[in-house]
């Protein structure tokens, strides 16, 4: 008989059992005999989960007076590993594993080869499923799918039967049941508090058992079809123009999931299992399950990466053929939200409704990463690197529990007590006083103690975003990232719509300057419609064609913007900064695509600005080297530390394993910017920080010290901020700080805290 034909036989009779009118434990009794007798297996058994202990609720070959008596911890004996690792085992010779444990009321002494599978329901085990043999021999493969497919089935006898607790039939541990607290990294400081909701949601398999084998092939085949069809579109964008296969994660990460796709081992399983009785869903779900558990026997990063991207797909086949499409920002989001993810685009963020949103938890994430920028713009705390050992957050948070992120503090608690809920809701209501404090500070100009007026603006991207203009105080937009509209955009914005853009933005600045960044698209920037052009440099994205060198190319691209910000500012001035300048010639061929789009403008009596100021951003290190040769030609410059020390540290800014890894006040940072000021004395040119660090206190301090007056920071940064530039005597600090620079064994962060604290000045 075939391996399909065998389990298809014992799925029958299953079925039959299930269907009957037996009670549960009868079925059990019944589904360890068939199971018995089908693997020629002297013993057969059922471990289930009962108050947190793996209980035997039904055998055939060991004594029955151990039914209900035997039980095992999780994690203890051979049970509880499979148990708590969710993972199958198959021994020739039970007593040669470590975990073997004796049970003398069993019996099991004559009996040497031991399989057994978890029995698996929402990702957690909540029994076991088991043969043993006198022979010492390894289960063969069609064995052990056959353990795999029971116990699925198995799975949905209890859950319907309630054998287990409904906490543990929903698989809960302690740990997923009590209050956990997680520990992450800081992304963006906030209070936030809410249910958890998974950015992507998993597929839950209701229905196991097929009714009719050929409908649930067709369902598979159409899914194939249709994942093989995404994935080829993802591809081809990704090698529009013939020149694909450069490398790159992305593109390798592409090539697995085609190699995936068109596996034809991987669609055969799946088959097998259908034709063994299986639903389109359980049989995906089952063959997952099998390639998860040969993985795990196979120590090896790469495959482990490899099986990554199998989850992924398998996930992404599971959605489409259970028609649960999309991520949870298609559906309706509970009024307080906590958003949890491995990682998000800045796109996918934005496409959350942002007044439900409360906190966002990331498994991976770093400071500067955009996706960040564009969460602390939106003044959504975030958390990053939160971990959780195995399993991941998944293994303690479920879809759902209530959530407290104290993101500050790099905690985030699910299912609190009443007094951890307590004592978070007072910080809170204290969090938000201080905040009605800074905003008292709206409409106070930030002097220093000494009588220096510092320039406190604020970074911006959206429409929406220029509200906080008003309600901050700040003294204009000192950053307008013009990309964000191209993000949240399907295609790419037309010339019209720019200008739409941008006259609103400057009629919301009232008389306050904008300065408008032109796009900056590329590195982790991605936008779908130049994917094909920037698939090219996708081997390091960051230092790729990216920014004024992708728009400086793509002409059209370029003189679109120029003309819409030109028009937009027609009769009002204009402030135009470029991003990634790396060498003078390209600021100016980018102003004289400016130059040309204003001669057109003029030729065509329309109204164009009454001033247009030019600045460039300093990001690229070399830039610095040559700021004789530059700065003369603009007006003003803006130093993006953001960019500026991924580069200087060559550390990409977006990965999470480097994101705690350097620090901005490393001597390298400070002096490389303090050279920069310094360069620039005497040249007439305003010379300010729009990168990150500056909406730092303890950053800013720094920045101050060395000579910066202009600030352009996040929205929630300007009254912490403006109150803190109040504070400072600039005397005392630049002396300190020059006295500082000077002495190779101060820490720097260190000293700068302690100056604050001596002059009674808070830091968070
Ligand atoms: C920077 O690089 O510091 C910057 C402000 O630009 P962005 O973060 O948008 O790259
Ligand atoms: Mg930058």
């Amino acid at each position: 008989m075939s391996a399909a034909a065998s389990a298809r036989q014992i799925l029958t009779r299953l079925h039959e059992v299930m269907a009957s009118r037996l009670h549960a434990q009868a079925k059990l009794d019944r589904v360890v005999e068939i199971i018995g007798e089908s693997l020629t297996s002297e013993v057969c058994s059922i471990y289930l989960l009962r108050e947190k202990m793996l209980e035997l609720f039904a055998t055939r070959g060991l004594n029955k007076t151990a039914v209900h008596v035997t039980r095992m911890a999780i994690g203890e004996g051979l049970t509880g590993v499979i148990a708590d690792n969710v993972e199958t085992l198959n021994l020739a010779e039970a007593r040669a594993h470590p975990d073997f444990q004796y049970r003398k009321e069993t019996g099991e002494e004559k009996f040497h080869s031991f399989a057994g599978v978890p029995i698996v329901y929402r990702e957690r085990a909540v029994g076991v499923l088991c043969v043993q043999h006198v022979e010492p021999r390894r289960y063969e493969e069609i064995e052990i799918e056959a353990l795999q497919t029971t116990a699925m089935v198995l799975s949905e006898l209890i859950t319907n039967a309630e054998l287990v607790d409904e906490e543990e039939a929903r698989g809960l541990t302690d740990e997923q049941t009590g209050p956990q607290t997680l520990s992450g990294l800081t992304l963006v400081k906030g209070l936030g508090a809410g249910q958890a909701v998974y950015h992507q949601p998993r597929v839950q398999i209701t229905q196991v058992m097929a009714e009719d084998t050929e409908a649930e092939r067709q369902r598979v085949y159409r899914a194939f079809d249709k994942m093989r069809e995404q994935i080829d579109d993802l591809a081809n964008q990704a090698e529009f123009g013939g020149k694909a296969g450069k490398g790159g994660e992305h593109e390798e990460v592409l090539e697995t999931y085609k190699m995936f796709a068109y596996d034809e081992g991987w669609s055969r399983r799946i088959n097998e299992a259908i034709d063994s009785g299986l639903t389109a869903e359980a049989a995906i779900e089952r063959v997952q399950q099998h390639t998860r558990m040969r993985m795990r026997e196979i120590d090896d990063a790469l495959l482990a990466d490899r099986m990554h991207d199998l989850e992924d797909l398998a996930n992404r086949l599971l959605r489409i053929v259970s028609g649960q499409l999309g991520t949870a920002a298609a559906q309706s989001l509970p009024k307080d939200t906590i958003l949890i993810a491995r990682n998000l685009g800045p796109a996918e963020l934005l496409e959350y409704d942002k007044r439900r949103l409360k906190g966002v938890i990331l498994e991976e994430g770093s400071l500067t990463a955009h996706v960040v920028i564009v969460a602390r713009a939106m003044g959504v705390p975030v958390l990053g690197r939160a971990n959780h050992g195995k399993g991941g957050i998944r293994a303690c948070v479920r879809d759902g529990d209530e959530i407290l992120l104290d993101a500050g503090a790099g905690t985030v608690t699910a299912r609190p007590t009443t007094q951890v809920a307590d004592a978070f809701a007072a910080r809170f209501a204290k969090s938000r006083e201080r905040q009605a404090a800074y905003a008292n500070l709206r409409d106070v100009e930030p002097f220093t103690r000494d009588g220096t007026r510092i320039q406190v603006m604020m970074n911006a991207g959206l429409r929406d975003d220029m509200s906080a203009l008003a309600m901050t105080g700040a003294d204009g937009v000192g950053l307008f990232r013009t990309e964000f509209q191209f993000l949240v955009s399907a295609t790419l914005p037309q010339r019209e719509r720019q200008t739409r853009l941008y006259r609103d933005v400057l009629d919301a600045a009232k008389d306050k300057p904008v300065i408008f960044r032109t796009v900056d698209i590329g590195g982790d920037k991605s936008v779908p419609y130049l994917a094909s052009d920037m698939a090219e440099a996708d081997e390091n994205p960051a230092m790729g064609w990216r920014a004024l060198r992708l728009a400086l190319e793509r002409g059209g691209l370029m003189k679109a913007q120029a003309r819409a910000l030109l028009e937009a500012a027609g009769g009002r001035s204009l402030y135009v900064m470029f991003p990634m300048v790396s060498e003078p010639w390209e600021f100016d061929a980018a102003k004289a695509v400016f130059d040309e789009q204003l001669a057109f403008l003029r030729s065509k009596k329309k109204l164009s600005p009454e001033a247009i100021h030019y600045g460039a951003m300093l990001e690229v290190p070399a830039l610095a080297e040559v700021l004789d040769m530059l700065l003369p030609k603009l007006s003003f410059l803006s130093v993006g530390t953001n960019d500026l020390t991924q580069f200087l540290f060559a550390a990409d800014r977006a990965n999470p394993k480097l994101a705690q890894r350097y620090d901005w006040l490393s001597p390298s940072i400070i002096r490389f910017l303090r050279r920069v000021v310094q360069g620039s004395v005497g040249s007439g040119v305003d010379v300010g920080v729009c990168g990150e660090m500056g909406g730092r206190r303890l950053e800013a301090l720094a920045l101050l010290g060395i000579g910066f007056r202009r600030l352009s920071i996040t929205p929630a940064a300007v009254g912490p901020i403006k109150e803190l530039v109040r504070r400072v005597d600039l005397n005392d600090l630049t002396a300190s700080m020059t006295a500082w620079l000077g002495d190779p064994s101060v820490d720097l962060r260190a000293a700068l805290m302690a100056w604050a604290e001596e002059r009674g000045i808070e830091l968070d």
